[in-house]
């Protein structure tokens, strides 16, 4: 069993396809263990994304990150990782596979409906960074 973490971005949140996009973890294998919807604050995408802060397209990544709530949520599942990943599709819509999450619901790279943990690793620390031990179930 793995934990990930995922959100659900801005466009998709603004496009109300929230459920339609639970529904793909859902449907394959994947139960959400914590779940809120929150506005993050310019800090809190800043530090969530920290990694990114030398590559060109970190403030626009940043504005759109905080442009209106996102939805977080903590997968789990076997292989949950890499599975959020796959169902993900890659982080160009344009070259994302068909029936892939970004492929049906993203319209750019910057606005691509939803972020997913890379690394086992890097879920630890990303569902630290949003949610306490009490609140993942
Ligand atoms: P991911 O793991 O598939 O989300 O992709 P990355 O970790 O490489 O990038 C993180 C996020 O930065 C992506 O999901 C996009 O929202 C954004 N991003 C990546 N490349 C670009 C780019 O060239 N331009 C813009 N505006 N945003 C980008």
């Amino acid at each position: 069993m793995e934990q990930t973490l995922s959100i659900i971005k801005p466009d998709a949140v603004a496009k109300n396809v929230v459920g339609k996009i639970l529904d793909r973890f859902e449907s394959n294998g994947l139960r959400v263990a914590a779940m809120k919807k929150i506005q993050l604050s310019k800090a809190d995408a800043e530090a969530f994304y920290a990694v990114h802060k030398e590559r060109p397209f970190f403030g626009e990544l940043v504005e759109f990150m905080i442009s209106g709530p996102v939805v977080v949520s903590v997968l789990e599942g076997e292989n949950a990782v890499a599975k959020n990943r796959e169902l993900m599709g890659a982080t160009d819509p344009k070259e994302a596979a068909p029936g892939t999450i970004r492929a049906d619901f993203a319209q750019s790279i910057d606005a691509n409906a939803v972020h997913g943990s890379d690394s086992l690793e890097n879920a630890k620390i990303e569902i630290a960074f949003f949610f306490s031990r009490r609140e993942i179930l």
